[in-house]
């Protein structure tokens, strides 16, 4: 996609900061730094979101995410690490090519997900469930 900040970089049309590549992934890191060591993990073939991933592709991404983490935990010893994925602006995606965060994280780094539990009754659950299961054949 022409237009797409992330094929382009992927095409290396445009500059980015690669830690790592295979077949289906690059690695590269955040422009903005959530904090040191914050690498974006992006398919290279274009796919909008998680919505969109092919298996190879969903394999491919968790694979390298994983990868990566542990030579960030090996480069940086954060205290933690978050991976964040966003799928539709609702969500707080801003670029619309599938990509994983993986942020290291420190005691007060500032960095914060609002967390509003519904805690529903059981039955709930079983009904969300329900709907859930009879989706995935
Ligand atoms: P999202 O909000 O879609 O989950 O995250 C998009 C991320 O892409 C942001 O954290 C932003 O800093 C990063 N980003 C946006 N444009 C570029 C770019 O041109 N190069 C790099 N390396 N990162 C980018
Ligand atoms: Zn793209």
């Amino acid at each position: 996609m022409e237009s797409c900040v992330f094929c382009r970089i992927v095409a290396r049309q445009i500059p980015a900061t690669v830690v790592y590549e295979d077949e289906h992934t690059l690695a590269f890191m955040d422009i903005g730094q959530v904090n040191p060591g914050h690498v974006l993990v992006a398919v290279k073939q274009h796919a909008e979101n998680i919505f969109a991933l092919d298996e190879a592709q969903a394999a491919a991404a968790f694979r390298a995410a994983a990868r990566v983490s542990r030579a960030i935990r090996d480069a940086f010893a954060p205290q933690g690490l978050s991976v964040y994925q966003a799928n539709g602006s609702a969500a707080g995606q801003t670029v619309f090519h599938f990509h994983i965060h993986l942020v290291p994280r420190h005691e007060g780094d500032g960095m914060a997900l609002t967390w509003p539990v519904k805690n529903p009754p059981r039955e709930k659950l079983a009904e969300y469930a329900d709907k859930i299961r009879a989706r995935l054949g």
